[in-house]
Formats: structure tokens, sequence, C-alpha cells
């Protein structure tokens, strides 16, 4: 299992990523440059995975600033 989370605050905030996954590979991004890359390398790492784990899971969290 591999697991992305990106929490998408709104707009003027900083969104952020984080991937997972079963066999140890773990990565955080910060900011909208680093999120996006960090999704790529997300789905990527499925195919280079040492398990080979074909299931993935993303949640996102968008938050709406009541400000
Ligand atoms: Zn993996």
């Amino acid at each position: 299992m591999a697991w992305l989370h990106i929490v998408a605050p709104g707009r003027g905030t900083t969104p952020t990523a984080s991937s997972w996954c079963e066999c140890g590979h773990r990565a955080r991004a910060v900011g909208r440059p680093r999120v996006l890359a960090l999704i790529d390398t997300h789905h990527r790492h499925r195919d280079a995975c040492p398990l080979r784990t074909t299931t993935d899971t993303t949640t996102t969290d968008e938050r709406r600033s009541a400000a």
C-alpha cells in the first residue's frame, strides 16, 4: 500500500503533501511546486517500489479558511 496525502488549505496558503509506502519510502513536500513534484514522484514510486505495490490511496484534505 502506498499513500499520498495532500493538504491544500486554499488560495494564498501553502499546500503540503505527504507520501509514504509500506517499503519504507517516505517523503514530504511544502509549497505548490514541491507538492506537484512529490505527486509525480509518488506515482513513479509505484513502478520503482521494491514491494511492487499496486494499491495507491490518495487523500486530499481541502480546508477552506473561514477568515
Ligand atoms: Zn514502496
